[in-house]
């Protein structure tokens, strides 16, 4: 007698195992036992099991059921690879519509940054910083930029924020001036553990805010809540460094203290972002009006 084929064997046995077309697709196949293999991989679709009597209700029984073959895999692996991509960009979008950053600082990055010479140190530290940030984070290290209005320092502190968010580090980018306009009417102490809830906080423009007796007790009260926190900030300011170390004032003093102990200060000089524009717009208006 001619020896009998595996899905002969399983249909003898069982009497009524399927063996449904479902999963064919063009190319595929039935291979031995009678199943359905990938036309592609070579792999096959499906498998048979036993259902045993205590399971089936009845008498054991074998069913067909479909499988994976090497092609679904990688379908399914990059479906889930996008999902999850997908994901985190959401995560990091809500992340900087939460981190209060400017729109004008949203697109900030290493990458575009505008090297003039003499700041090119100054993303070295920025880069370092955001390179190193975990363990800057452990030691509670901040920075403090400071220089000539419209240096950059803005920028040079977003491309920081934006570096961290991209890797879903929280980072809230603020300045005094907006916290003194939003925390008025606000509990106080809930809107510093806000702030405090970012991993990066950073400061822009301190000295800009007004200098009343208010608005220096609340600046303090920021800079004094993150120091007690343990948590990094990043400050930019138009103040001269031995403005802020030399300090007679007291009100002052205790501020540009608390700044010091844990802001590493960097100067940011040169020819300002905006002088640079002007400069070339100086240069292609004179071709245009000499030439
Ligand atoms: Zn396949």
């Amino acid at each position: 007698m001619e020896a009998q084929r595996p899905a002969d064997v399983i249909r003898g046995m069982a009497g009524a195992a399927e063996f449904p077309d479902s999963v064919m697709e063009e190319g595929d196949y039935r291979g031995e036992g009678g199943l359905i293999y990938c036309g592609k991989c070579g792999m096959r679709k499906q498998k048979i099991i036993l259902v045993p009597e205590i399971l089936a209700g009845g008498p054991g029984k074998t069913v067909v059921v479909p499988v994976a073959c090497r092609c679904q895999e990688e379908v399914w692996k990059k479906r889930k690879e996008r999902q999850e991509f997908e994901e985190k960009m959401l995560q990091i979008r809500r992340m900087k519509d939460a981190s209060l950053m400017d729109s004008k600082y949203r697109d900030a990055t290493f990458e575009a940054y505008q090297i003039t010479g003499t700041n090119q140190k100054v993303k070295k530290v920025a880069e370092n910083y955001a390179e190193k940030f975990a363990e800057m984070y452990e030691q509670n290290q901040g920075l403090l930029f400071y220089g000539p209005v419209g240096a950059g320092k803005s920028y040079t502190a977003a491309c920081i924020a934006n570096r961290l968010l991209e890797r879903q580090t929280p980072v809230i980018m603020t300045s005094f001036v907006k916290i003194m306009r939003n925390i008025a009417g606000r509990d106080e102490g809930e809107y510093l553990e806000m702030l405090n809830s970012a991993k990066l906080l950073i400061l822009d423009d301190l000295g800009a805010e007004r200098t009343t007796e208010y608005a220096i007790e609340k600046v303090y009260n920021i800079v004094d809540s993150r120091s007690r926190a343990s948590k990094p900030m990043i400050l930019t300011t138009n103040l001269e460094l031995s403005e802020m170390m030399d300090c007679q004032d007291i009100r002052y003093k205790r501020i540009y203290d608390r700044i010091l102990e844990t802001c590493y200060p960097v100067y940011v000089e040169g020819k300002s972002f905006r002088w640079i524009a002007a400069e070339e717009r100086f240069d292609r208006m004179q071709k245009i009006l000499e030439g």
